[in-house]
This record gives C-alpha cells, sequence and structure tokens, in this order.
C-alpha cells in the first residue's frame, strides 16, 4: 500500500488541511501547481500570510462551524467566488481572473479540517457563454434586424398578453398602425439600400417620439405598429398626429421629405386582437384614401380623420 497521502498529491483537486486558525498542516501537489507555493512553503504557515491581501474571515468561520458541527459545509462558486485566490493565466482566456471554487470542508479529528478545492472556472465560464448566447437568440428571435424595433412576431405576442391584462384587469390600451406614404418610388428613385436607411431613421424617429412603455414595432415592410398601454383613442390620435407632423418635418439625406399615414383605433374589452388590427387597418386605409400624410381614427364604427373628427 503506497503511502496516502502521495495519493493524495494525484488527485486534480486541491486538498490542504487547516487548524482552525488556519496553520496549514497538509498541502497537496495540485495546489502546488496551482499557486506556486511548495509543500515546504506552506505546512507549518499560515493560509493569510501566504496570500496577503485576501480576507479569509470567511473560511476561518466555516471551519469553525464544521469543526462545531462535526459535519461537512458546502461552498457554492456561485456565491463565493473562492476561497484561495489562484489567478488564471492568460494562456487560458478566461473571462475570470481567479480560480472559482466549490469548496467542502470536513471536520478530522484533532482539531483540523480538510479543505477540498474543485476549480469550476470552466464549468461557470461555459454556462456565462451559453447565457449570452440565449440573450443574444432572444434578441434575435424578438427584434427586426434592420431597424431594431420588435418584430411582428414579438409583437403579436405583447398585443396577446395586453389583451389578457385588459380584459381581466380592466385596462384600456390603443394600437396605431403606420405606414411610409410612397415609399415604393423612394426605392425606385434612390435604390433599395436608400430604402433601407429611411426606415431606419423612420424607426428612430418614431422610438424617439413615442413613450418607454408603448411597444413599437415593425409590422412589415415599410408599415410599423405601435401598441399604446393605458392610452385612450384620443390620447393615441394626439401621439400618432405627434408623429405624422415630427416625420414630415424630417429632411432624410439625400431624399428630403417624406410623409407617413397612420390608422388608430382602441382596444374594446372581449373584442378579438385581430379585430383591433383591422379596425386600424381601416383608420390607415382611409387615410390613405383621402390624401395620405394624415391620422385616421376608428371610433365606434365610424372612421374619421383626425383632428377634423372633433374639430381639433
Ligand atoms: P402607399 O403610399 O400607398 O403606401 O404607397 P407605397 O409606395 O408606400 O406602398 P407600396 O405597397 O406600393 O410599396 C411598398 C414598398 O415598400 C414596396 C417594397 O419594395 C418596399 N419595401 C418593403 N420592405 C422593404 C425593405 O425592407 N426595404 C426597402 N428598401 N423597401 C422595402
Ligand atoms: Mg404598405
Ligand atoms: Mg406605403
Amino acid at each position: 500500500m503506497p503511502d496516502q497521502k502521495a495519493i493524495l498529491d494525484t488527485i486534480e483537486n486541491g486538498i490542504l488541511v487547516v487548524t482552525p486558525d488556519l496553520q496549514i498542516r497538509f498541502w497537496n501537489r495540485w495546489l502546488t501547481l496551482q499557486t506556486g507555493i511548495s509543500k515546504e512553503e506552506a505546512v507549518g504557515h499560515f493560509l493569510p500570510t501566504l496570500f496577503p491581501g485576501t480576507s479569509f474571515n470567511l473560511l476561518k468561520r466555516k471551519v469553525k462551524i464544521a469543526l462545531k458541527l462535526k459535519s461537512s459545509t458546502f461552498t457554492n462558486s456561485s456565491v463565493e467566488k473562492f476561497i484561495i485566490p489562484i489567478k488564471l493565466h492568460n494562456i487560458t482566456k478566461s473571462i475570470f481572473h481567479h480560480m472559482r471554487q466549490d469548496v467542502v470542508i470536513t471536520p478530522l479529528g484533532e482539531g483540523e479540517a480538510s479543505i477540498i478545492i474543485y476549480d469550476t472556472s470552466a464549468l461557470l465560464e461555459a454556462k456565462a457563454v451559453i447565457q449570452n448566447q440565449l440573450l443574444v437568440m432572444e434578441k434575435q428571435a424578438t427584434t427586426d434586424t434592420l431597424t431594431g424595433c420588435y418584430n411582428r412576431k414579438m409583437f403579436n405576442d405583447l398585443l396577446k398578453s395586453e389583451v389578457k391584462k385588459a380584459d381581466r384587469y380592466h385596462h384600456i390600451f390603443s394600437l396605431i398602425i403606420m405606414d411610409i406614404d410612397n415609399f415604393k418610388a423612394v426605392n425606385d428613385t434612390y435604390g433599395h439600400l436608400a430604402g433601407d436607411e429611411v426606415l431606419k431613421e423612420m424607426a428612430t424617429i418614431t422610438g424617439c417620439t413615442v413613450r418607454e412603455s408603448d411597444l413599437f414595432a415593425r409590422w412589415g415592410g415599410e408599415e410599423f405598429s405601435i401598441l399604446l398601454p393605458e392610452t385612450t383613442l384620443e390620447g393615441a390620435a394626439i401621439l400618432a398626429d405627434k408623429i405624422r407632423r415630427t416625420i414630415a418635418a424630417n429632411d432624410f439625406s439625400n431624399i428630403g421629405n417624406l410623409t407617413c399615414s397612420l390608422g388608430v383605433a382602441q382596444y374594446h374589452k372581449t373584442e378579438h386582437r385581430d379585430t383591433l388590427i383591422s379596425n386600424a387597418d381601416w383608420a390607415l386605409y382611409h387615410a390613405k384614401n383621402h390624401g395620405k400624410n394624415q391620422v385616421a381614427v376608428f371610433d365606434q364604427g365610424e372612421i374619421q380623420t383626425w383632428p377634423g373628427a372633433n374639430g381639433n
């Protein structure tokens, strides 16, 4: 049977044995490889003197608790980053500066405790990369790549949940559908890329005009939709007209002035969301047919041009 301590030197985890005041009684080879501190330099010395500037108060407390309760304690690396500061080398290209460690402290006889250190850096790093990737994928799945606003699928999901809220909690909300006037001519005259730039600029202008709580999406092509929580038909029409005026006053580079038409409708309890969309769409159709560069509202089955609707 080989020396049992020598076996501990073959293990790919850190193992040390300490007294309650953290005097080191055993230090395995893995720790030497990771810290550069040899067995001779470690054994008999106090952990804090080997790592000046590092607080070992928590470790001290945990060792004392393990000894008192006569049972192991576990420290998770996602809560406590490390117990012993081990710098990770640049070569590993880790996102962490220090090795992340899971630590198990187990009471031994004679007032000593063993500390086993597991390197969890690679695992946590993989987790962080996956989480990041998920965020990117989530953004891609919900965002229109050209304009950066929500895409139609996301808008439909948000609309569904707004309808549920409205039905359950008697909330009100309204919808604006906006369509750029004569956009085909922009493409035909200045090219598709210039058209794309216009779409981006339209999205920026509109995104800056709406409130943060409003949900702004690219409905498709050169159409945008805006869902306005807690907003009446009148409030939505006022905002729609503000968007219309802001866009009409904008100087689109190399192209000059452009206009848009907007249709507005308010949600009424228990109606289907498709009805709301088609009401706003009818209003938009009305605005297009009555000269464009205007807002029309769907109000109790009737469509009127805004502000002509109430003389504003
Ligand atoms: P109206 O005033 O009646 O809305 O006329 P319009 O020309 O704006 O509408 P129409 O439906 O005739 O044309 C829409 C154009 O929008 C045609 C299509 O090529 C263009 N379009 C749709 N999506 C994009 C896009 O992503 N980029 C560019 N550059 N053009 C697009
Ligand atoms: Mg259109
Ligand atoms: Mg159009």
